[in-house]
């Protein structure tokens, strides 16, 4: 017995010692590549997604985050552009009328952009590409388009009509529709960018995509971000500040991609109802946890302008918004009014 008992007891003890060996080991490991790669901070700039997108990180690696992130976004791009030939998108628009085999993601974003197509009333609507380009967004080449060629293409902006096979991962749209996933891929994209410094240990950062914003964590000094709406008729002007932690905010301007023509802005945000740029609002922000909720948003609220607009921002939990109407008028959410310094 007491032998067994002394066996059993140098197991133990055996045991003890291997796992706070491992524990041990593990605890140095972590403490010297912390020591190995001091804190740092890291500001790159790439042009992805027809952007210029700016990641500033803070982190042990920080440059090593970064780097991963702007790969990320490159891969996103690269599977979403309307533009790349080989992309996942282009693919199903090539072979509009067929099943076209797309990865998960693929069909998640497009439930996502049909969700809020149908919460917006079509007013956000991801079969509008057939419409874009007849515009020339995205393409450099501008031109007002006249109304039998508008007809003609909104026949082909219908949300509805997109099919879904998710068993088989496939998706089908018709001969002649266009998706375009411009008004919520970004969004994704710098999602995604936020989760991968958060994967590579960056403890506070900011990453901006032209208008889609997210940050991580709060400033180095402790502080929240605090980030400038830009004024949508003076560039160099911001027009408030919102103060933000861990979250994300975009927004959408007819001061983006818009050209003029005989004195009259045409911009890049389409109300799927008319195939002309919406009228109404110039600026809306929205402030939410995830980018991508927050991109087709912000369009969606442009298109259904100031009254629908609101009506649909106060009804949605977590989703804050500043609306700027064509007469400069500044309406804030209520959930945002503490957070927002206007200027
Ligand atoms: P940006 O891409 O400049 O940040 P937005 O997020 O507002 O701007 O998205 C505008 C883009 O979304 C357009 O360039 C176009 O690709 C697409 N788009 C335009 N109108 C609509 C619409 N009504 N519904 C869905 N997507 C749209
Ligand atoms: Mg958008």
């Amino acid at each position: 017995m007491n032998i067994k008992f002394g066996r059993r007891f140098f197991l133990i003890i055996l045991v003890v010692m291997v796992v706070s060996g491992i524990i041990t080991l593990h605890l140095r490991t972590d403490s010297s590549s912390v020591a190995d790669n001091p804190v740092t901070s890291t500001t790159m700039t790439r042009f992805l997604m027809d952007t210029a997108i700016v990641i500033k990180a803070v982190g042990p690696d920080s440059e090593n985050a970064v780097n991963e992130a702007f790969a990320e976004i490159e891969r996103v791009e690269a599977v979403f552009s309307r533009h790349l030939p080989d992309s996942q998108v282009a693919k199903i628009n090539q072979h509009a009328g067929e099943w076209v085999a797309v990865s998960p993601e693929v069909i998640e974003l497009l439930q996502k952009g049909i969700y809020y197509g149908q919460l917006s009333g079509g007013a956000f609507d991801i079969t509008i590409g057939s419409v874009i380009e007849l515009w020339g967004f995205g393409s450099g080449i501008n031109r007002v388009p006249d109304e039998d060629e508008l007809r003609q293409a909104r026949q082909y902006v219908d949300i509805s009509k997109v099919e879904i096979d998710e068993e088989r991962g496939r998706v089908r749209i018709p001969q002649g529709t266009v998706l375009d996933f411009g008004g919520i891929a970004k969004g994704y994209a710098v999602d995604l960018c936020k989760q991968v410094l958060k994967e590579n240990r960056v403890i506070s950062a900011m990453i901006s995509a032209g208008g889609d914003i997210a940050v991580v964590g709060v400033k180095e000094n402790g502080n929240p971000w605090r980030v400038g709406i830009q004024h949508p008729r003076i560039s160099t002007d911001i027009l408030a500040v919102v103060s933000l932690v861990d979250q994300t905010i975009v927004t959408s301007g007819d001061y983006e991609r818009f050209f003029i023509e005989e004195g009259v802005r045409f911009h890049h945000i389409i109300d799927p109802a008319t195939g002309f740029p919406a009228r109404g609002v110039i600026s809306v922000t929205i402030i939410a946890d995830s980018a991508a909720d927050g991109d087709p948003l912000s369009t969606a609220v442009f298109v259904l302008g100031l009254d629908q607009g609101k009506e649909l921002i106060e009804r949605l939990d977590g989703i804050e918004a500043v609306i700027v109407d064509e007469d400069g008028d500044v309406w804030v959410s209520s959930g945002l009014k503490d957070e927002i310094e206007l200027l």
